[in-house]
């Protein structure tokens, strides 16, 4: 029979990859803690509707990007392509934005029918930081300091700082108007997508991929040119912040950022090592999104950073994770022996739930299953065959340990095991 393709673009994590993404989410939650952020989860479908409303009809994402599709019923229901709608949307529907602040994470999958590449995949996962709630600058910077802290941790390095300023709707509004007229005078020069966007959603060009537009919007008028007095004052409160702190950034006035519901504050975390897939983090100020999704206004600002990106980072720079080896690996041959030994290494898990204990499961000689404990990394092994077990003892070998082989009685095993490897 033929097997069953995987999905493009949906990768399996295999165990030899997993432990480097469980460091990433341990760590990432150890900070998040040390900033008084706190998990929520959310579902990973979600009604259409929000997203059109959330990130915006003229959006890559909405436009060509969901996996959306009918259930049974006929609802319209589409897989999360990020997680900010999700989480306004539970913060309204949960009555949380009333008069509150909240500081806020999750992980998970987020889905995208881009085209697969290095570090772009249809499912792929982000660590996603929200505050809502919070008016000032100060919450964009601590944002930024909590994920510069994330980089120092992971021992990530070189990654660079970019932001901007996209100032209030109204004072977009104004540049969107001289952006039409500056790209409309050079309509031949655009490609299809930037002539579709021209209507619709103008900002966008700016975020374009295509190299061959890159001097047309070299050129294009400035936002932050155009920024209101209040979102000046803000964006200056963000500097300073970041200045105070040491972070280098560098103002990029064509950061626009690809959903529609940012206001004043953006930034990303970008990497030069690679092409187009260069951002590993980014985020912004959305002030105007509760309220667009039918909630009270309530100012809000966070960022989204993608694992996978992360972790080919990590790997790059020579940061790699391994698994923790056992501590113990449990030789066991013959019937009576594998018996008695599944029983004492229960005993043994008991006196010490933290140890890693692995048991030669699935037979074999003597030989061949020291070859595999040998293999696991155990630094000591239980040797039981039929002459310990009429003997009513377990052999201790140590594998990477100094010090003799000896026989220990059943009763003294955990105990043994324990000053052995020095536990407890
Ligand atoms: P890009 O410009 O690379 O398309 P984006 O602006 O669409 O990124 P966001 O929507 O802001 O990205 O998502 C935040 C982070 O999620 C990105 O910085 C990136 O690390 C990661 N990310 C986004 N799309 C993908 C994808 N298709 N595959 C893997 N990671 C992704
Ligand atoms: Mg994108």
């Amino acid at each position: 029979m033929e097997p069953i393709a995987p999905i493009t673009g949906m990768n399996d994590v295999l165990p030899e990859r997993a432990p480097a993404w469980q460091h990433v989410e341990r760590v990432a939650r150890e900070v998040f803690a040390a900033y008084g952020y706190q998990e929520i989860r959310v579902p990973i479908l979600e009604q259409t509707g929000l997203f059109k409303r959330a990130i915006g009809e003229f959006t890559d994402i909405v436009e060509k990007e969901m996996f959306s599709f009918e259930d049974r019923g006929g609802d319209g229901l589409t897989l999360r392509p990020e997680a900010t709608a999700g989480i306004a949307r539970a913060a309204i529907s949960n009555g949380l934005v009333h008069n509150q602040r909240h500081r806020w994470y999750t992980l998970g999958p987020m889905f995208r029918g881009e085209r697969p590449q290095k570090g772009r995949y249809r499912q792929f996962h982000q660590i996603d930081a929200e505050a809502y709630g919070f008016e000032g600058p100060d919450v964009d910077a601590e944002l930024i300091l909590l994920s510069a802290r994330l980089w120092k941790r992971l021992g990530i390095e070189g990654l660079k700082l970019e932001i901007n300023s996209l100032g209030t709707p109204e004072a977009r509004r104004a540049y969107r108007a001289t952006l039409v007229e500056y790209f409309s005078a050079h309509a031949d020069a655009l490609d299809a997508d930037s002539t579709r966007r021209l209507g619709g959603n103008p900002l966008r060009i700016l975020d374009s991929k295509n190299p061959a537009l890159a001097a047309l919007i070299a050129g294009a008028p400035r936002l932050t040119d155009h920024l209101d007095a209040e979102s000046r004052v803000h964006f200056e409160g963000l500097c300073a912040r970041l200045d105070d702190a040491g972070v280098a950034y560098t103002v990029n006035p064509r950061l626009v950022r690809g959903l529609d519901y940012y206001t004043r504050t953006v930034f990303e975390w970008i990497t030069t090592a690679w092409g187009a897939q260069n951002a590993v983090c980014s985020g912004g100020r959305y002030d105007g999104l509760v309220a667009q999704l039918g909630g009270e206004h309530t100012p809000a600002v966070g960022w989204a950073l993608g694992i996978e990106r992360l972790v080919i980072l990590m790997e790059e720079q020579g940061r790699t994770v391994s698994a923790e080896p056992p501590h113990v690996f449990f030789v066991m041959v013959g019937a009576a022996a594998e018996r008695l030994a599944l029983r004492l290494a229960e005993q043994v898990r008991d006196a010490w739930p933290d140890l890693r204990l692995e048991t030669g499961l699935g037979g074999g000689s003597f030989k061949s299953q020291f070859r595999r404990a040998d293999k696991s990394g155990a630094a000591l092994a239980l040797v039981l065959g039929d002459g310990e077990v009429e003997r009513g003892v377990v052999a201790l070998k140590p594998l990477r340990l100094g010090g003799e082989q000896e026989e220990v009685a059943l009763a003294d095993l955990p105990a043994r095991i324990g000053s052995r490897l020095g536990l407890g």
